[in-house]
């Protein structure tokens, strides 16, 4: 059995195409289903839903085989860029393309970032994603105070909780909606096929071909990424 981790939503739909192009058809939907085993064309292969910052762990322990997660859950998972597969033991063979945004620091309108950075000022940010924030302020030798929170990070310039925040940003329309702008791009993000050592080496036939139909269906320009 292969069992193949997904969240719910953009990455489980941005995937199906993938799948598909794998031979591979989920026989559920999701949205109107509560099951969290979802059986697909081949009797051998299931998807579980899980939740998206759940995923490098279902993968990383074995619960799952493969997963799809965003290159965010996935540094803040393994405690860094730097730490990548050696702390995790995930093999990421590949850059999907898919539910692609970026990382960004956003400030309330009006308030001057550049000179409170320039002037060494101690900044307070607030986000979800502390490793990647923690990482970027300090290499840009920034002192910051992190706020740790679990959602709505828009609201915490408003209300005086932050000077700033790190979130990730895709249209904008969210920043713009709360007069938030954005002051810096940290880095861009987009999802990864993520697989568990352990099981390469022990259905590595079957994962193989999963690996190499979702490369094939990847657009050219990813080509150097495989
Ligand atoms: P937007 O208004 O299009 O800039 O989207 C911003 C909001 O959507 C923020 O709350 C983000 O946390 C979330 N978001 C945008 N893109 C993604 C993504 N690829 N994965 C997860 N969350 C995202």
């Amino acid at each position: 059995m292969i069992t193949l981790a997904l969240s719910k939503g953009r990455i489980f739909d941005e995937t199906m195409p993938l799948l598909k192009a794998a031979g591979i058809e989920v026989l559920e939907d999701p949205e109107k289903s509560r099951k969290l085993i979802l059986p697909t064309n081949h009797a051998n292969v299931r998807v579980v839903l899980v939740r998206a910052s759940d995923v490098p762990t279902y993968v990383q322990y074995g619960g799952a085989d493969l997963g799809v997660t965003g290159l965010d859950t996935l540094i803040e998972h393994g405690g860094g860029v730097a730490a990548g597969v050696a702390a995790t033991g995930l093999y990421q063979p590949l850059d999907l393309q898919i539910a692609k945004c970026r990382m960004s620091v956003a400030v309330r309108s009006g308030f001057d970032y550049e000179t409170k950075v320039k002037q060494g000022a101690r900044l307070k940010v607030a986000t979800k994603y502390t490793t990647i924030a923690r990482d970027f302020f300090a290499t840009k030798g920034v002192h910051v105070d992190l706020v740790k929170l679990y959602g709505s990070m828009e609201l915490a310039p408003l209300t005086g909780l932050a000077d700033a925040i790190v979130d990730l940003v895709s249209t904008g329309n969210t920043l713009k909606a709360n007069h938030l702008v954005e002051v810096e791009r940290i880095m861009d993000i987009s999802s990864r096929l993520v697989v568990n050592q352990a099981a390469l080496k022990m259905k590595q036939a079957d994962i193989r071909r999963i690996i190499d139909a979702f490369s094939a269906a990847l657009p050219a320009y990813s080509s150097a990424s495989k």
